[in-house]
């Protein structure tokens, strides 16, 4: 059987950080849209200097590029039996693109966690957030400290802070995700897949209620 699940919330509500717990506990590969275009960017792709000139201004990447890279990431043998979706979908249109592709994948999404956070605690958690240069592991300076600033616990590779997490730009993150992504939340929770989860509660409460509700779903 396969698993796919969509971690939906605002930016900042701790989707990358959960989804790096339990796709370990879970044994599910995580997909993030924005580390496959960080990746892209990286290695200097037509890709990733397209999604950079949206990255910069916090605009979402259009739906056609962003739906053919998540599907190539999906088609790998590694997701054969699914996989935890981080930031796609974002709009309706790449929902439905997702509920197609995975009916070619004999699978569909099982679960959509929906991490909900106020959006004034939201600034604060992106402006203090630094991401590993290797592997996009996740710190924030005051809420989830590493052992020694500036380096990842995990890989001791050099951390950053994303040019997308400075406050004009997270103001416009967050604008886009009220008009555009979070339309999703009534999408999902007409197909009964949503499960609200108070995305306020320390990482380990956090991951904990995810997991409940994982296993609630089978
Ligand atoms: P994230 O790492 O999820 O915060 O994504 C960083 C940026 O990548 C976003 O602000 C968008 O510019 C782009 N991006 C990531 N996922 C998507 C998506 N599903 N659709 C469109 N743009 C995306």
């Amino acid at each position: 059987m396969t698993k796919y699940i969509v971690l939906l919330g605002p930016p900042g509500a701790g989707k990358g950080t959960q989804a790096q717990m339990i796709a370990e506990k879970y044994d599910l590969v995580h997909v993030s849209s924005g580390d496959l275009f960080r990746e892209n960017l990286k290695q200097e792709t037509e890709l990733g200097k397209l999604a950079q000139s949206y990255m910069k201004r916090g605009e979402l990447v259009p739906d056609d590029v962003t739906i053919a890279m998540v599907r190539d990431r999906l088609s790998q043998p590694d997701c054969i039996n699914g996989a935890l979706l981080d930031g796609f979908p974002r709009t309706p249109a790449q929902a439905e693109a997702l509920a197609k592709m995975l009916e070619e994948f004999d699978g569909a999404v099982n679960l959509v966690p929906y991490i909900f956070v106020p959006e004034e605690i939201l600034v604060e958690r992106l402006s203090g957030r630094w991401t590993c240069r290797a592997n996009g592991h996740i710190y924030h300076e005051k809420f989830n400290p590493p052992a020694v600033a500036g380096i990842c616990d995990l890989d001791g590779s050099e951390l950053y802070q994303r040019d997308d997490d400075k406050p004009e730009t997270v103001k416009n993150r967050i604008k886009v995700y009220q008009e555009q992504t979070a339309p999703l939340i009534a999408y999902y929770q007409e197909k009964g897949l949503l499960a609200n989860i108070d995305g306020t509660q320390p990482i380990e409460t956090v991951t904990s209620d995810l997991l409940h509700a994982i296993d609630k779903a089978g």
